[in-house]
């Protein structure tokens, strides 16, 4: 069962709303992730091949001080599946590609026992830069970084969204959720699915978290087989 979660308008504060009935022409989408502007995640910006060029050249946070490059995604512009992870590692940042270290690798078994082709896939994270010695990014690289991540969710388009992990789970859901509690069930948000499970790296770190995390690529599966046709 999908639940259903309300407009992000309440989120919005008096300010917003009343632009938003004063100049609905200057608005053009509502936003997708929760306390983002409508305007401030480069709605100007129509294909993934001009926000990629835009993220390359960003130097917005003080990630990319230390990163070697930035990780933008991977997988087909048109994708029906996304994944969200929380960002690059050492080998990604190494080879430009999110999720081919270990827990990439691990990732690609997941999928590849749910019948899950990772080509068809599109692949990113919260942050687009390695936060050094892989802490965890920071409140104010998450708020400059999923600019990107809601220009990526909305020239995309997917049906299904996969949350992998708490920091995925807390940008694109809700900042106060936690992983152990909402995985495993669906949310519906502007017509798309959204499903938090455990990120990789957990699983790599406590085994006891491969099977539900196998039960919810299950579930993930069999929606995005719907999805397929
Ligand atoms: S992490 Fe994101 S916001 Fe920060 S510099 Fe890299 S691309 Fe820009």
């Amino acid at each position: 069962m999908s639940k259903e979660q309300p407009g992000l308008f309440g989120e919005w504060g008096e300010s917003e709303k009343e632009r938003f009935v004063a100049e609905p022409e200057n608005i053009y989408y509502m936003p997708f992730l929760p306390g983002l502007a409508p305007d401030e995640a480069y709605p100007e910006i129509e294909t993934i091949m001009e926000l990629e060029a835009a993220a390359r050249g960003c130097c917005r946070c003080r990630l990319r001080e230390t990163c070697q490059q930035v990780v933008f995604a991977d997988g087909p512009h048109d994708a029906q599946i996304m994944f969200i992870g929380e960002g690059p590692g050492q080998d990604e940042d190494i080879q430009g590609k999110p999720f081919v270290g270990r827990a990439g690798q691990l990732l690609d078994k997941i999928m590849q026992a749910a019948e899950i082709q990772r080509n068809e896939v599109y692949i990113s994270n919260v942050v687009k830069c390695r936060p050094p010695g892989n802490r965890l990014p920071n409140p104010d690289e998450v708020k400059e970084c999923q600019k990107y991540l809601e220009a990526q969710i909305r020239i995309i388009k997917p049906a299904i969204i996969v949350c992998l992990g708490s920091m995925a789970s807390q940008t694109v859901i809700d900042p106060k959720v936690r992983i152990t509690r909402i995985r495993g069930s669906w949310l519906l948000r502007q017509g798309i699915k959204i499903m938090p499970t455990y990120h990789p790296a957990a699983l790599l770190r406590n085994p006891g978290y491969k099977r539900p995390t196998w039960e919810d690529f299950k579930l993930i599966r069999d929606e995005y087989k719907k999805v397929k046709g």
